[in-house]
């Protein structure tokens, strides 16, 4: 024992660990590199480590993420040994069930002894900052015990503890500000106050890329039930069962199995709806309940919001991003348009205007990027047009024209000469503050079609619209008349 040639072989030892644990930390290849390294220094059999879950109160394997025992024995040995390592604030370890000091003393020695089998466990705490955080747990036949053994795995668990330690404190950055960056995002979307119709979809991304093991769901109450709004569909009767009991002081109901979280929508006197968070194979955790809960919080706040605004939209008359007409002027305006045509017997026509692709700009640029490019087309078009024609954004990437006293001719080359300016603009997004892009292009289908008597204002547009259709489905990127 304590030879020249041990004391050079443990020194290697030492070194290769730390070179190990200084390496970029990757926790399935440094352990098994861990797990390598004593197995060929100590002919240990298996070495394990274990975390305690302090948000689940349970001790976890660090690698799966799951809870490591096949049996309650096994698992109420290993809570006990845990909790007296706790205690003892990591200056103890278990060797077969029987607590040593870690400065093991020499007399101790054959006590340890005593307790060598063909199935030993060894435990050491993992320790940061006096507290213990988890285990090291090793299993080996009967070895040589010696006293260097023991000192070699204690400073080994120290080394170890400090890795594991910062990755898990890495880990749960990343989470905490990726839980904060949606919590911004969701109350963001408002500033620029949309539609109900386009802050839900974001607000399902949002939470469905922060939640990635469960499928995000969201309801809206209306008309004294739960309606899905996001995605299209959810077949689950449990899910509306679990709907069903929400009252207005319900923080969260979780189903039975635990694979399903409904979490209300609420401001003070009203059920706006919920979100619903549902796997059919993962268990929802304390903590993921607790981040939905906040999650949820604010989306209800932005979604509340987002309804005031629509009641306040129902006075106004233009389009808060781009200045346009807005969608109920639009309907106002068609009407009295219509009436006058038909009164003098005079032309009228009208586009739709729907920018391609739209969906790839918010995917790829971000929606800021996509509001700036709607901004600009916007400005294409009232710059375009003539004093008396009637522009309005008829909802998203939507927009409308009424041309009053135009004959269909006219229309047509007002359309082919806006699809034009459109494809050549330099659509800026500096606004979107991009790295390196400060702008983009986009083109546009158009749909053009001209008043007959008989037609109803809705006919109308709708003739606009089915010639959209046809440009979109022809190619895009052009004009169709009909
Ligand atoms: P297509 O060529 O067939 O028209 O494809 P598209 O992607 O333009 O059409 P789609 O209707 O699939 O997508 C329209 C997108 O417009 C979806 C929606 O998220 C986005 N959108 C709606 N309103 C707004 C808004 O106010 N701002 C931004 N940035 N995007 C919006
Ligand atoms: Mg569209
Ligand atoms: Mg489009």
């Amino acid at each position: 024992m304590g030879n020249e040639q041990e004391k050079q072989e443990n020194l290697d030892f030492l070194n290769k660990l730390a070179g190990i644990l200084t390496k970029k930390f990757s926790p399935n290849s440094s352990i098994g590199a861990i797990n390598k390294l004593f197995k060929t220094h100590f002919s240990f059999g298996k070495i394990e480590f274990v975390i305690w879950d302090n948000n689940n109160m349970v001790l976890k394997d660090f690698l799966m993420d799951s809870k490591i025992f096949d049996n309650d024995e096994k698992e109420n040995t290993i809570n006990n040994i845990y909790s007296s390592l706790s205690q003892t604030n990591g200056t103890k370890f278990f060797f077969n069930e029987t607590e040593f000091d870690c400065d093991l003393q020499e007399n101790e020695l054959y006590r340890l002894t005593e307790l060598n089998s063909e199935n030993n466990t060894i435990i050491y705490p993992l320790i940061s900052n006096n507290e213990v955080f988890g285990l090291m747990k090793i299993t080996s036949e009967k070895q040589d015990l010696n006293k260097d053994l023991f000192s070699l795995l204690n400073i080994s668990s120290k080394l170890i503890s400090g890795t594991i330690i910062n990755q898990i404190l890495n880990d749960q950055m990343d989470i905490s500000l990726n839980f904060y960056k949606a919590m911004k995002d969701i109350a963001k979307i408002i500033e620029s106050q949309y539609e109900l119709s386009y802050i839900i979809p974001l607000i399902g991304e949002m939470i469905d890329r922060f939640m990635s093991s469960h499928l995000i769901y969201i309801f809206i109450f209306k008309d004294n039930k739960y309606q899905l709004v996001w995605p299209n569909a959810c077949k689950d009767k449990t899910v509306y069962n679990l709907l069903e009991k929400i009252n207005l002081k319900t923080e969260c109901i979780i189903s039975e199995n635990s694979k399903i979280g409904v979490f209300p929508l609420i401001n003070e006197e009203n059920i706006l709806g919920a979100i619903v968070a549902y796997s059919n194979i993962e268990k929802l955790l304390q903590k993921d309940i607790d981040y939905l809960i906040q999650l949820t919080r604010q989306s209800g706040l932005t979604i509340q919001r987002a309804n005031v605004y629509a009641e306040v939209l129902k006075y106004a008359t233009m389009d808060a991003l781009t200045g346009l007409n807005n969608r109920r002027q639009f309907e106002l305006r068609l009407n009295q348009e219509v009436s006058n045509a038909k009164r003098n017997n005079m032309p009228l026509c009208c586009m739709m205007i729907d920018v391609d692709y739209f969906k790839k700009v918010n995917d790829t640029y971000g929606h800021a990027a996509g509001d700036c490019v709607l901004k600009n087309v916007s400005e294409v078009i009232k710059n375009e047009i003539r004093e008396y024609d009637i522009a309005c954004r008829y909802g998203g990437e939507e927009f409308f024209i009424i041309l009053p006293q135009t004959k269909l001719a006219e229309a047509t080359s007002v359309a082919q000469r806006l699809r034009k300016v459109i494809e050549e603009t330099k659509m800026d997004i500096k606004e979107a503050s991009l790295e390196g892009i400060s702008y983009l292009k986009v083109t546009a289908s158009i749909g053009v079609c001209e008043y007959t008597n008989t037609m109803t204002p809705s006919a109308f547009a709708q003739k606009a619209d089915k010639a959209l259709y046809e440009a979109k489905t022809t190619g895009r990127n052009r004009v169709i008349v009909i």
